[in-house]
């Protein structure tokens, strides 16, 4: 995928918008080589989440949930931002107002240089003292206590900073991306399999809203058919594409 070919409708929406909200899955960072948890070959295609991503398995196995973060935050750490996460950095400069909303954990986005970035479910680079909230960096936790949490000077436990199924939003930043997408000109969904609410919410209200609706995901989504323009193809040949599209609109008329 070189060149889009963009609908004249398209084009000048893209044109003429100043206010675009990116929102991003575990698909954005699947060509960096992090499994995602849905679709082909996704994480959950082995196992349950139930078993590994809630409050409840850690309280149940500490040991077992600690070591599969230990594990993924090694892969997060060996890996690069991919074409992706760098057209999207990129198209930060073009618009007076962009803003990225990601659901990954894995700070790629700031990596290939997103700025103004909403992370709404936390981040894998760190961990955090179940007692008293007080945080470290993942990578030495993990280095000083490979198999099980470490426990802070306080006595509680670390964990991932990271939100669980079941867990609440980070309620500032759910609350910013909410107005983000209540009023923005154009919503660009990539890599998400639009079933992990409530961020998934985001969508419906974007399109309620009026925005032009871009989805990219190799794959159909509940939301496919609200798109606008759907991309269907892997987020590393496809943003690029797309940015190259908008930046060559002439958007200063
Ligand atoms: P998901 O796993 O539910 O869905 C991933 C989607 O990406 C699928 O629809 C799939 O078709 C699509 N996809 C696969 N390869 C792609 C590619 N090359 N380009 C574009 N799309 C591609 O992911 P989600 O919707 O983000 O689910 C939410 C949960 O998954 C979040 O809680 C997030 O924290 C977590 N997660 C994050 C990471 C990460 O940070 N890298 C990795 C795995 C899971």
């Amino acid at each position: 995928m070189e060149i889009l070919d963009l609908s004249r409708a398209v084009r000048e929406r893209l044109r003429t918008a100043s206010r675009v909200v990116v929102f991003s899955g575990a698909g954005v960072s699947r060509e960096s080589g992090l499994n995602t948890f849905r679709g082909t070959g996704g994480l959950w295609e082995r196992m349950r989440p139930e078993e590994l991503a809630t409050p409840e398995a850690f309280a149940a196995d500490p040991a077992k949930v600690w070591r599969w973060y230990a594990w993924r935050h090694g892969a997060v750490a060996a890996a690069q931002p991919n074409p992706a996460h760098v057209a999207i950095a990129r198209l930060e400069s073009v618009f007076p107002s962009y803003i990225v909303v990601t659901q990954n954990v894995d700070g790629l986005h700031q990596r290939a240089g997103s700025r103004n970035l909403l992370e709404l479910h936390g981040t894998l680079l760190r961990a955090v003292c179940e007692r008293c909230g007080c945080s470290r960096e993942m990578g030495e936790a993990v280095a000083e206590s490979p198999e099980r949490p470490p426990l802070c000077a306080c006595g509680g436990r670390f964990r991932p900073a990271v939100v669980w199924f079941g867990e609440a939003l980070p309620e500032e930043a759910f609350a910013r991306a909410h107005e983000a997408s209540a009023a923005c000109d154009v919503f660009l969904s990539v890599g998400t399999s639009g079933t992990v609410w409530p961020a998934a919410g985001l969508i419906e209200l974007a399109h309620q809203g009026g925005a032009l609706f871009i989805e990219v995901n190799p794959e159909p989504t509940p939301f496919s058919r609200l798109a606008d323009l759907r991309l269907a193809a892997p987020a590393g040949e496809a943003l690029p594409a797309l940015a190259a599209a908008i930046e060559a609109l002439d958007r200063g008329r």
